[in-house]
């Protein structure tokens, strides 16, 4: 079975050349100069479209545990949602319960994912139980295909590491090539803020961000710094939001130390004005970190460009506006924390393309061939090349689009980016060769997608 995607225009984070690309099988096997004479069984006009390489979503949470709730996308729904926006693989986090082990919860999260996604996807782990066994168990954890290893400085009392517990992972990382993964918030000073909060009567959503500043952000993210520093082990800040963590990623790049950092959609383009929207509407953007005031948002896009930060994942965590999100009200502390956007990131993105702020060619290296690299998948994903997997978007740059509830597809009760209008949508998806969207609809299934296990980080030396 053969396909020839004809006359667009291949994108590629290295450049952008006319050309036609033929799949065969899973696999795409040539480019070929436009003219050239080929024979496929099928042919995508691609005419006045990019063909780009599917999206790598590095930050999702599917059916995940939370305050005795579970984000509403499955790996069903949540994977054929991301298919809809152009996105052909998930990396999902398994999450360690405290008291059990690294691999049960990997047996845990395979039960859960294999033969339920409709896009290839892999894992990273969780650790909220430091320990001699869990330690352990990082090095099967790698054996396994799993060797991004989140921690929390946020949350106590749940998934909370002291710096002593991420010293020891990281010190465990440096020795097996491992990356730690970190969301930075100094949740100890929060809790405090959080408490004082609520005993004075301060319980709309707005205080979510009140109470969680970006100096403790900031503050967070320089002591992750200064410990992997301090171990050699290198440092992924997941969902960065603030001006001060940019810094002191910033900072640390600029020395030369293996610190990267992801950012979300979500604080490109909301802030905490959506936040303090009335009648309990703010709780559908509480997510941690929180959404800032607006002037972080320039220097996101500047970290973008200037490749402070790395790439840009979603932290898809969708809970329903009503009965998940509407266990926080009177109390905003029991608002469950995410917001919906696996199916827009490669949409939005773009919108940084038409307003200047990126080049298409950096728009599909922070959306596909850094996650691809920085989650040892490349050149197996993330380039449109010969020899990589048919993972393949045709994308209208031209075409407009209105984001609605309406009209996604996450299996959730509101969309984040009501009624946003777009430039650009995606015209036709392959994974692994099957064409899985197109104009029709969708022709994918649970099933398709296969577990990945994945190399090392493919940025260290
Ligand atoms: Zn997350």
């Amino acid at each position: 079975m053969s396909t020839l995607i004809r006359g667009g225009t291949v994108v590629n984070a290295t450049g952008a050349v006319a050309a036609d690309v033929l799949v065969q099988g899973e696999k795409i096997a040539a480019l070929v100069a436009p003219g050239f004479e080929v024979q496929a069984d099928t042919v995508i006009d691609a005419t006045g479209k990019y063909v780009i390489p599917g999206g790598i979503d590095g930050h999702t949470h599917m059916e995940m545990p939370f305050g005795g709730t579970s984000s509403v996308d499955t790996f069903e729904t949540g994977t054929i949602a991301a298919a809809w926006g152009g996105t052909t693989t998930i990396v999902d986090f398994a999450v360690q319960a405290k008291g059990t082990s690294l691999l049960s919860t990997l047996d845990k999260w395979h039960s859960k994912a294999d033969g339920n996604c409709a896009i290839d996807y892999g894992f990273h782990m969780i650790v909220s139980d430091v320990n001699d066994t869990s330690l352990k168990e990082m090095e099967s954890c790698i054996d396994a295909g799993v060797n991004t290893f989140k921690m929390f400085m946020a949350y106590p009392g749940v998934f909370y590491a002291t710096d002593g517990e991420i010293l020891r992972a990281m010190q465990k990382a440096r020795e097996t090539g491992a990356t730690i993964m970190m969301h930075a918030e100094n949740g100890i000073a929060i809790d405090q803020l959080v408490a004082q909060a609520i005993a004075n009567g301060d319980t709309d959503p707005v205080q979510h961000a009140l109470t969680r500043p970006p100096e403790l952000e900031g503050e967070a993210t320089s002591r992750a710094i200064a410990l992997a520093k301090v171990t050699g082990a290198p440092l992924y800040i997941v969902h960065l939001s603030a001006a001060q963590a940019l810094d002191a990623v910033t900072k640390a790049r600029d020395t030369g130390q293996n610190v990267f950092a992801e950012t979300c959609p979500q604080y490109l383009y909301l802030s905490i004005e959506d936040l303090a929207k009335p009648d309990f509407e703010g709780s559908k953007y509480v997510a941690s970190p929180p959404l800032r005031p607006k002037e972080h948002q320039g220097e996101l896009w500047r970290g973008l460009r200037t490749n402070d930060l790395s790439l840009v994942s979603t932290d898809h965590c969708p809970f329903c506006f009503k009965d998940q999100k509407e266990l926080g009200r009177g109390d905003f502390s029991k608002i469950p924390n995410g917001i919906p956007g696996v199916e827009h990131r490669i949409d939005l993105l773009h919108q940084g393309v038409v307003r200047g702020e990126l080049t298409v060619e950096r728009w599909v290296e922070i959306s596909s061939t850094t996650p691809a690299r920085m989650f040892g998948l490349y050149p197996r994903k993330g380039v449109i090349a010969p020899g990589a997997d048919a993972d393949v978007v045709v994308y209208d740059p031209m075409a407009r689009q209105t984001l609605s509830v309406e009209t996604h597809h996450m299996n959730v009760d509101y969309s984040a980016y009501e009624g946003m209008e777009l430039t650009g949508k995606v015209s036709t998806v392959l994974s692994r060769g099957k064409v899985v969207v197109d104009d029709d609809g969708f022709h994918g299934g649970a099933g398709h997608g296969r577990f990945l296990g994945r190399d090392l980080n493919q940025y260290l030396v």
